[in-house]
Order: structure tokens, then sequence, then C-alpha cells
């Protein structure tokens, strides 16, 4: 098959392209903007892979790509916490227009998509595991944060109304915190960051008081998952949670990244005002629940959070090897 990655280039994109590689075609439109071509340099020149640096916004382009695409993975997007609150009007537009163009796109070939959205959609949720038919429970629109979601939210109420009305085959896919080589800190993931200070023996940031929960899954679950999903005739028109199994609070998750690489780092807390921006909400807890991928391709998240912390060390520990040649150590 011929698969168009928009967004292949960025840490989730690349592990897949890399993985569809070995079956398929395989084609990367991505505008470097918070991907990097480090990360599809091993796959260049390989048989059946192309790649395009240019926005999801290039309509004309987008269109010659779907047009020679039987498969659209559009993953490309504005990501990560500290880019929404620094560059809202980029993260709406590009979310929302990207998305308009590949579905609006790929209806008149009808060709199959999947919509890469987010458990951020989930909001202050007060469910214990967030499942795919709760409620989503966002805050104010003059707190930037939530625009990240709400433009999630109309990615999957367009590509459901595709479905719905043009009978498009779309798949929306709710991933939860991944993590693992090829992630890096400079957008504000904790994991890539805890990990790059406990390496340098810098103080370990906690944002706020620390007992905000997340679950993180290894980025090679999370494309097992998704590549499962595009083999199930029954994942066309339905939400799966893609996510991992055991929920940890941020402050425990500084400790056991500190322990695991046994370094010297003082674990430190941050005001969110200082870390962010005054004003700034977190979600308190994110634990997905996840039955209805489970049953419908048996995932179940192979790696645990020692796996993932060091892998990422792994790949922290070349970045700063060549960062010691290239940026002087400052690059994140
Ligand atoms: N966080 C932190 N220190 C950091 C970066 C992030 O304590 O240096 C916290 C952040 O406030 C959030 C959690 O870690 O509560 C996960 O943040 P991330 O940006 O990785 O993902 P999110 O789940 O917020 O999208």
């Amino acid at each position: 098959m011929k698969i168009l990655v928009t967004g292949g280039a960025g840490f989730i994109g690349s592990h897949l392209a890399e993985e569809l590689l070995h079956t398929h075609e395989v084609c990367v439109l991505d505008d470097l903007s918070t991907g990097s071509i480090e990360n599809i340099r091993h796959l260049k020149g390989r048989e059946g892979f192309r790649y395009f640096i240019d926005t999801v916004l290039n309509r004309a382009l987008v269109a010659e790509l779907i047009d020679d695409a039987e498969l659209i993975l559009h993953l490309a997007a504005a990501v990560g916490v500290r880019l929404i609150v620094e560059s809202p009007v980029q993260t709406i537009e590009t979310n929302i227009k990207g998305t308009e163009i590949v579905l609006e796109l790929a209806a008149r070939k009808k060709k199959a998509v999947v919509i890469f959205s987010t458990s951020e959609v989930y909001g202050k949720s007060n469910e214990e595991k967030f499942s795919e038919s709760g409620d989503l429970v966002l805050g104010p629109t003059f707190k930037g944060r939530w625009s990240y979601a709400a433009s999630k939210m109309i990615d999957e109420f367009l590509a459901l109304a595709y479905y719905k009305e043009k009978k498009l085959p779309v798949t929306i896919v709710r991933l939860f915190n991944t993590v693992g080589p090829r992630q890096t800190g400079r957008y504000g993931m904790v994991v890539p960051r805890f990990v790059r200070q406990a390496l340098t023996g810098e103080p370990i940031t906690v944002f706020g008081d620390g007992k905000q929960t997340r679950t993180f899954t290894h980025v090679k679950d999370a494309v097992w998952a998704i590549l499962e999903l595009l083999e199930c005739s029954g994942a066309v028109g339905e939400i799966f949670n893609v996510g991992g199994k055991d929920e940890i609070s941020i402050d425990q998750l500084a400790h056991r990244v500190k322990e695991a690489l046994q370094s010297s780092s003082p674990v430190v807390y941050v005001p969110y005002a200082e870390a962010y921006e005054e004003g700034f909400e977190d979600m308190q807890r994110r634990l997905p629940d996840l039955r209805k991928i489970s049953k419908l391709t048996g995932y179940t998240p192979k790696y645990d959070l020692e796996d993932i912390i060091l892998d990422v060390a792994e790949y922290q520990r070349q970045r700063l090897a060549n960062a010691k040649w290239t940026f002087g150590g400052r690059d994140q």
C-alpha cells in the first residue's frame, strides 16, 4: 500500500514511517516546525520512501500527495503544551486548517484517513479512566492551554462528520503521553526533560506540587497499536485511546528518573506561573481506558516506565555527545 504520513519527520510520525516502510511505500510530508530531518535521515534512499519538506497547508502539494496515496496518516500538528501557550494562533490554525485540507481532499479522492488526536481532549474530566465515550471537560477560553484540546476536538468532529456525511473511511486515535527516542524536551515534554536534567546533573524541575499524574506509553507500543488498527475494518468511524497502563505522579516520576539514571540532580519544584504563564491550569490526572482498542486488536502495552526511561536516556546521551561538538551543549 502507498501511505502518506503528514508530520512524518516528527517524533511519533517518524517511528510510524519507519515501521510501515517494512511492508509499504511511505511518503512523508513535514514542515520541520517541530519535527527534524534527523528523525528520517536513516530512511532517505530506502526503497519505497519519499519525503517532502513542506506544510500541510500547501493545498496543491497535499492534493497531489493524496492523489498518489491509498491511506493518509495525519499527524502534522502543533504539539506540546509549551508551544501552545507561547504560540496559540499557530496552534489553532495549523491544527484546524491542516485537518480541514486533508479531510476535504481525501474525501474528494475517496482515500482512507487516520486522524491523530490527543488525550488533552479529556481536559478536566473527573472520570477515573478516560473512555472514548466519556465527556470532554475543558476550561475557559481565556486559558490558552485548552485551545489545543479544542482545536483537536474540532478535528475529531470534522472527521466524524466526513465519515457520516461523505462516507469517508476515518479512524481517530487519541494518543496519551507517548515517549521514546527522538522526542526532545524542547516543547516541554516531561520525560525527555527529566532524563536530560538527570544526565547533566541539573535540577529536575517538577512543575506545581508534582501530584498531577500521567500514564506514559513507549512509542513502540503506540506504533504497534496503530499498525494493528490499520488492519481492522472495525476501526473505521471509531475513536480509540492509545496509551499506557500505569499511572504515576510527576513527583514520583522525577524520583524514578533520578534513581534509574543514578543521578545526583536535586528535585526542585517550580510554580506553574513561572513554568508556563500566570493562571496556567494543568490536567490533574490522565489514565486511559484501553478496553476498546484491546478488544479489537488485543493491544496491551509491553514496555514499562523503566524501559521508557532507559531508552530515552540512551537517545539523550547520543544527543548530548553530538551537541558538545555542534551546539556547545545547548541543544535540548
Ligand atoms: N512537567 C514538569 N516538569 C517539566 C515538564 C513538564 O513537571 O519540566 C509536568 C507538566 O506540568 C505536566 C506533566 O509534567 O503536569 C506532563 O507534561 P507534558 O508537557 O509532558 O505533557 P502533558 O500531559 O501536559 O501534555
